[in-house]
C-alpha cells in the first residue's frame, strides 16, 4: 500500500485525511477481504450462457450473503431474467443517501486455452487477482462491499444511508434493470449513484469519470425489386440498392466531418471554455493512440480536438455493409436488397430515440426513387453527464486525493454505460463514478486481472468516499 499522503486539507477543500484507521483495518484483515473476492470470482456467473443461470443465481446469493455480513438487510429480487441484488442499511433519519451500484454477471472466458491459469480458478499472482470479473465488476463493487464492512466495524455503523444495486444482466446489456429501478423508486431513491465499473487514467491518477456517451444503433435495410434482376435484361432501367445505399451514407457526413443530419446536434451540451482547458491538459499520447490501433491518420469533426472528438462529440459509424455478389468469379446481377448497420455514440443531452427518428427521416428522404427503405432500431443508451459543481463531486474528490496521495484526473469516457443514465432518472441521484481499475485489465479478454494494491486502495477510496458525501451533503 502506499505510504501515507499528508492528510487533513486536501486541494479539493475537505479536510478529510487518510483515513488512517481503514488502512490499519485492511492491513489486520487484508488475507480475509481477498479470499472473499477470490470465493465470488470462483462462480462462474456468465449471464449470457444459460447453463451458466444456476451460478448466476449462486453468484447472487453469494452478494446478499456478502452484504448481510457488512451488517446491510439484503434481497435477491428475480426479475424475467437474472436476479437484482438490493440491499439497505438501517436507515438514519434526515442523513443523505447514496446507491452503490454494480453488476456480479461476467462475460464468457472463452477462448479458454488463452487464459495462463483457469479462468474461474483465481489466482493472487505477482500482485495481481487473476480471474474472470476480477476488474470488471466483482472485484469493483466487493471493495465497496468491504468498505461498509470496515466502517461498520470501526465506527458501530454507517455515516449515511447506503443502498445497494448489484445487478446480474450488465453484460446483456442490463435489459430488466431499467424497469426494476422504476418498481422500486421508492425503495431506492438516492442523492448519489456510487459506479465503479471502469478504468483509471493511469495507474496512480484517481481518476473521477463524470460523462459518459450514448448510443443508437440502426439496421438500415434498402430494397428496390422483388428478386434479384440480370443487368443486361434490366441494367439502365432499375435502381440499384447497393449504389443506392452507398450514396445514402456517404450523405450522413459533410465534408467537416458533422453529420449532416438536420436536427442532430440541437441538444447536444457544448463545451465551455473551462472544460475545454481541462480536456486539454489531460495526458493524452495521440502517438501511443495511433501506434495502439495501428492506424495513421485522427480524421473527424473540424474544430475539434481529438480528445474532445473521442470524449465529448457525437459520432457516426458504419460497421457492416452488404449486398449482392462478392464470391469468386464473376455474377452480372443487379441484387434486390442491400443492408447496413450504423450506430451514433450521443453525448448529454442527446435523445438517442430522437436520434433515431431524425437518421431515419433523413435516410427516407435521401432514398432515390424506386428505393424502399426499412430502419430498425437494434439498441440505443442514454448518455450521462456528471454535474461537476455538485458538492458531492468534490467530497468524492478530496476522498480520493487523501487515500492517493495525488490530485484527481476528471475524465470522459467515449464508451457508454446506460444504467448510469437509468439510475439518475429513475432514482434522481447525481451519478459519480469512482474507477478503482486500469485500462490494461484485459476486460472481456483472457487473463482479466486486478491489481491487489487497487483492490484495496479502492476499499480504502470507498470508504473516505462515503464518510466525505455525509459530511458534504449531510451539513447543507
Ligand atoms: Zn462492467
Amino acid at each position: 500500500m502506499a505510504s501515507a499522503p499528508p492528510p487533513s486539507e486536501t486541494p479539493s477543500g475537505f479536510a478529510v485525511g487518510r483515513p488512517a484507521d481503514v488502512a490499519a483495518y485492511l492491513e489486520a484483515n487484508r488475507e480475509r477481504v481477498l479470499e472473499e473476492l477470490l470465493d465470488l470470482l470462483r462462480i462462474p456467473s456468465v449471464s449470457t450462457d444459460p447453463r451458466r443461470a444456476g451460478d448466476v443465481a449462486r453468484a447472487a446469493d453469494f452478494v446478499a450473503d456478502a452484504l448481510r455480513r457488512a451488517g446491510l438487510e439484503a434481497r435477491v429480487h428475480p426479475t424475467a431474467g437474472h436476479p437484482v441484488v438490493t440491499a439497505a442499511s438501517a436507515p438514519i433519519a434526515g442523513a443523505p443517501t447514496v446507491v452503490i451500484y454494480g453488476h456480479y454477471d461476467v462475460q464468457p472466458a472463452e477462448p479458454l486455452e488463452a487464459w495462463a491459469t483457469p479462468p474461474f480458478e483465481p489466482v493472487v499472482v505477482d500482485g495481481r487477482i487473476v480471474g474472470r470479473g476480477a476488474s470488471d465488476d466483482k472485484g469493483q463493487f466487493f471493495a465497496h462491499v468491504k468498505a461498509v464492512e470496515a466502517l461498520r466495524d470501526l465506527d458501530g455503523g454507517l455515516p449515511l444511508n447506503v443502498r445497494f444495486v448489484v445487478e446480474g444482466e450488465e453484460e446483456i446489456g442490463s435489459p430488466n434493470l431499467a424497469a426494476f429501478l422504476t418498481e422500486h423508486r421508492a425503495a431506492l431513491a438516492a442523492d448519489v449513484a456510487l459506479v465503479s465499473d471502469g478504468a483509471m487514467l493511469a495507474p496512480e491518477t484517481p481518476t473521477i469519470t463524470y460523462g459518459l456517451r450514448g448510443a443508437v444503433y440502426l439496421t438500415v435495410r434498402v430494397r428496390t425489386a422483388a428478386r434479384d434482376l440480370h443487368s443486361g435484361a434490366y441494367g439502365g432501367g432499375v435502381a440499384n440498392p447497393l449504389g443506392a445505399l452507398a450514396a445514402m451514407l456517404a450523405g450522413l457526413k459533410d465534408g467537416d466531418g458533422r453529420v449532416a443530419v438536420a436536427g442532430f446536434y440541437d441538444d447536444v451540451v457544448e463545451l465551455d471554455d473551462a472544460e475545454r482547458e481541462r480536456l486539454a491538459s489531460v495526458p493524452f499520447d495521440r502517438e501511443a493512440f495511433m501506434a495502439d490501433a495501428g492506424i495513421t491518420a485522427t480524421p473527424g469533426e473540424r474544430g475539434f480536438g481529438l480528445l474532445e472528438r473521442l470524449w465529448a462529440r457525437p459520432t457516426l459509424d458504419v460497421h457492416g455493409l452488404g449486398g449482392g455478389f462478392v464470391g469468386e468469379g464473376m455474377k452480372t446481377v443487379i441484387p434486390a436488397e442491400g443492408v447496413a448497420k450504423l450506430s451514433c455514440r450521443l453525448v448529454a443531452r442527446q435523445d438517442p430515440d430522437r436520434i433515431a427518428h431524425l437518421l431515419d427521416a433523413h435516410l427516407r428522404r435521401a432514398a432515390p426513387e424506386g428505393v424502399e427503405v426499412d430502419v430498425v432500431v437494434e439498441g440505443r443508451g442514454e448518455p450521462a453527464l456528471t454535474p461537476l459543481e455538485h458538492p458531492a463531486v468534490a467530497a468524492t474528490a478530496s476522498a480520493l486525493e487523501a487515500v492517493w496521495g495525488r490530485p484527481v484526473a476528471y475524465a470522459r469516457s467515449g464508451g457508454s454505460i446506460p444504467v448510469v443514465a437509468d439510475l439518475q432518472r429513475a432514482l434522481g441521484a447525481v451519478p459519480v463514478l469512482l474507477d478503482m481499475g486500469l485500462e490494461d485489465d484485459r476486460l472481456h479478454a483472457p487473463n482479466e486481472k486486478f491489481e491487489v494494491r487497487h483492490y484495496l486502495q479502492g476499499i480504502l477510496a470507498s470508504a473516505a468516499t462515503l464518510r466525505a458525501l455525509a459530511a458534504a451533503l449531510g451539513a447543507r
